[in-house]
């Protein structure tokens, strides 16, 4: 299988800093398989940013690690990096890292409210599940699918990076096929656009297009957050 990616990241219209990260930081195409990641940091001042910096470069370094290793790597990192300097203590951060090997098995490690998608003959189905408040009230039927991108929790995570040394991450496995197209966004993206503009902006061009015109679809919906995508396409 190959793989032909592109990866984008905007601070947004509102915010004054970016606390996404992305990984890898360049488009490019591998017959060997790929490894593809966002992750959005929170915290005070420069916290939000070193967590997401601190988790995917640990993330990305545990060399032939298997994703919920991956994770568990990263968030040793974070709260290390808290220990290390108290100004970025409750500093913490979402990771979605998905592990492409060269025959075609996608594997993703998941904690937080950053997501991924794949379109697969014109349909989009949502691979992760969010570790949100609002995700878990739609799940008891407490909230309406219509009420989560304005619900004044949509922001609160029941899982991130950097809270606690035991992290419970979430493993997802599918079999891709070519013509897949993989998303992988922050909620910078999914907070502002619905999920039907997704898919078809998803749709459209090279992975390099689909990347800014997700990123363009945010930002003239308020752009109110980072926005952060990864397009990857799957061929033969
Ligand atoms: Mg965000």
């Amino acid at each position: 299988m190959n793989y032909v990616w592109a990866t984008g990241t905007h601070q947004g219209l509102v915010r004054s800093s970016n606390q996404d990260a992305v990984h890898p930081p360049q488009g490019g195409r591998s017959s060997e398989g790929l490894l593809v990641a966002v992750a959005d940091g929170m915290g005070g001042h420069v916290a939000g940013e070193v967590a997401s910096e601190k988790a995917m470069a640990a993330a990305v370094a545990a060399d032939d690690a298997a994703p919920a290793e991956r994770v568990r790597a990263a968030n040793e990192a974070v709260l290390l990096a808290a220990v290390e300097d108290r100004r970025l203590a409750g500093m913490g951060t979402t990771l979605t890292i998905a592990d492409l090997d060269g025959k075609g098995t996608l594997r993703i490690g998941h904690v937080g409210d950053s997501r991924a998608y794949l379109l697969r003959a014109g349909a989009m189905r949502q691979l992760t599940r969010d570790h949100s408040v609002v995700a878990e009230y739609l799940a008891a039927g407490k909230i309406r699918p219509e009420d989560v991108e304005t619900h004044p929790a949509r922001s609160m995570l029941t899982r991130a990076l950097g809270m606690q040394p035991k992290i419970e991450v979430d493993l997802y496995e599918e079999r891709l096929e070519p013509g897949d197209r993989l998303l992988l966004c922050s909620d910078g993206l999914n907070g502002m656009v619905p999920d039907d503009t997704i898919r078809d902006l998803l749709g459209d061009g090279a992975p390099e297009e689909a990347v800014w015109a997700l990123i363009e679809a945010a930002n003239r919906a308020g752009g109110i957050d980072n926005i952060t995508v990864a397009v990857v396409d799957v061929t033969p």
